[in-house]
């Protein structure tokens, strides 16, 4: 299937504000919200759909690939990111915050299929990363409070062995059968016992450290590993690594939202990296090597005599790399010149005489002038 522009599915012009993308992913959540029309698959399709949508326009560098690339700059990457495969539920514990509460009920979402596993809650943690870790990718050991399978009664909420009973609704076939007349005749339906939950027994003495519910909050060390590339605001679910359900059953996520450490000297930008190096007026007219940072240490690079400010040297693959594996960033080199704020008498008398050398008027050329261009572009 084709997939349709994300403005489209908005319904938003392309250099619309994030304010307006996120007011419009709002309206087309409520509008399609399964809850809202039961029975009607073709909503949830378009409940998903625009929840994709809102997912990459809502970030501003999944936004910048889409528009650059289209859909394929937005997929197949690594670790659960993106929106393919995303449950109702899921869509709602990622994007809880836009509806601010004014949509109740939004955790328990039942749905109107029928049939529904026990599943535990998912979970929401940040994760703050440092450019370093960024740029290599990271193994971060998490502690979580969450509820974990009772150890006492392993999960059934019972006291012990011996503390269950036949369901009286289904006698222990965790089975119901009804009988209905329509007008094709007698119609009969089986579906799973609503007292026992299809278990066919039901508890007679709980146990007493879960109170029967057969989960206990617990810190639980979780193991994450973060892939290279990663950005602020991007989310990471880990199967199974959320709530566990009470009395058995599957448990929820674990969706980690990546929170970036600002770098001291370096400023991202996708995945380049910008520095700016302030060079002395002497410098930038005889040449010199110096040091720059990078997210490994210093490099020494070297400046040619002559150099303008608002020249932009770039050293390849310095930057970040692409979060699916392919290629990386660059690092740019933004050079600025330092003027001095203030002078000694002598030094106004060399400056008064390069002033009369007509050496020193400018006299920019082709070339420069495309640096100024470059970076007007670069930065708009
Ligand atoms: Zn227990
Ligand atoms: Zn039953």
């Amino acid at each position: 299937m084709a997939k349709r522009d994300y403005y489209e599915i908005l319904e938003v012009k392309r250099n619309a504000t994030q304010a307006e993308i996120k007011s419009a992913y709002r309206k087309m959540a409520l509008k399609y919200h399964p809850d809202k029309n039961p029975g009607d698959p073709t909503t949830e399709e378009k409940f998903k759909e625009a929840a994709q949508a809102y997912e990459v326009l809502s970030n501003e560098q999944k936004r910048a690939r889409y528009d650059q690339y289209g859909h394929a700059g937005v997929e197949g990457a690594a670790g659960g990111f993106g929106g393919a495969g995303m449950t109702v539920e899921d869509i709602f514990s990622h994007f809880g915050d836009i509806f601010g509460g004014g949509f109740g009920g939004f955790g328990g979402f039942s749905g109107s299929r029928g049939r529904r596993v026990n599943k535990g809650s998912n979970l929401r943690v940040k994760v703050k990363l440092n450019l370093k870790e960024i740029a290599n990718g990271v193994e971060k050991k998490i502690r979580v409070n969450k509820y974990v399978t009772c150890k006492t009664c392993d999960g059934s909420g019972a006291k012990d062995g011996t503390a269950y009973s036949s369901c009286s609704t289904c006698h222990g076939t965790g089975q119901v059968t009804r009988v209905s007349n329509t007008f094709l005749g007698q119609m009969q339906t089986t579906s799973t016992c609503p007292t026992c939950g299809g278990e066919g027994k039901t508890i007679t003495s709980k146990c007493s450290v879960c109170y029967g519910e057969g989960i206990v909050k617990e810190t639980e060390v979780v193991t994450l590993n973060i892939p290279a590339g990663v950005a602020e605001g991007m989310q990471m679910s880990v199967t199974g690594k959320g709530n566990a359900a009470r009395r058995g059953g599957i448990n929820g996520d674990l969706l980690v939202v990546i929170e970036e450490e600002r770098h001291p000297e370096l400023i991202r930008d996708g995945n380049d990296l910008i520095y700016y190096l302030y060079l002395s007026l002497p410098d930038a007219a005889l040449g010199v090597a110096v040091e720059v940072p990078t997210v490994e240490g210093k490099v020494k690079i070297r400046v040619e005599p002559g150099t303008q400010p608002g020249k932009i040297l770039r050293l390849r693959g310095k930057g970040l790399p692409e979060i699916n594996g392919y290629g990386k960033g660059d690092l740019l080199v933004n050079i600025s010149v330092w003027i001095p704020k203030n002078l000694s008498r002598e030094e106004t008398a060399i400056m008064e005489k390069f002033r009369d050398s007509s050496n020193f008027e400018p006299k920019p050329t082709k070339e420069d002038k495309n640096f100024f261009e470059r970076m007007k572009s670069y930065f708009e």
